[in-house]
């Protein structure tokens, strides 16, 4: 039991260090940090915490409690990056438009931001996952993500993927605060 214990004492302390780094040297987090202080919603370190989860998500953000960092699945610094990435722009979403997380196809447009701006869908990432076809590989990507995305919040699969079509279109080439995807 005490053995667990300060297992599960080190997986968490491993993450909290990721996530003090990566708040202070990842150019996207800055980035996506600024961007939201710009926006009038600063969101303070201490709403982003690290807590283990269920086996099915990396992370997740809920506008009362702020955002979550699976600990127990994030197992290198790059998870943590593109995980915290992910979860930024549905805070930044949840700041800057009147989002309805009731709402498939709301939930739709911020899955799909986040999994296209996040660089989660990046190359590389895909590769490690084993999808290795290239053409159209990152809507393909951002797609599948998106529709786990609403999957996790308890949509089926059928409402996820015809809110995705409905708001795809709309909301792929929204690619705020970034200029443009890089
Ligand atoms: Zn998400």
């Amino acid at each position: 039991m005490q053995e667990n214990e300060s297992e599960e004492q080190k997986i968490h302390n491993r993450c909290e260090k990721w996530k003090s780094i990566l708040l202070e040297s990842s150019p996207l987090l800055t980035f996506l940090m600024d961007e939201m202080k710009k926006a009038g919603a600063p969101l303070h370190k201490k709403f982003i915490s690290c807590a283990p989860c269920g086996p099915d998500r990396a992370g997740g953000f809920a506008p009362k409690y702020g955002i979550v960092l699976c600990e127990n699945q994030l197992v290198s610094s790059d998870h943590v990056e593109d995980t915290l990435a992910h979860e930024l722009i549905h805070a930044y979403d949840n700041a800057t438009v009147q989002l309805d997380w009731s709402s498939p196809t709301h939930l739709a447009c911020t899955e799909i931001r986040a999994a296209n701006l996040s660089r989660e869908c990046a190359f590389t990432r895909e590769v490690r996952r084993g999808h290795f076809s290239i053409a159209k590989q990152h809507q393909r990507c951002v797609k599948r993500r998106a529709v786990l995305g609403l999957m996790q919040a308890g949509h089926s699969k059928e409402v996820a993927e015809e809110s995705i079509r409905v708001v795809w279109d709309k909301c792929f080439h929204d690619t705020a605060p970034f200029d443009e995807i890089y």
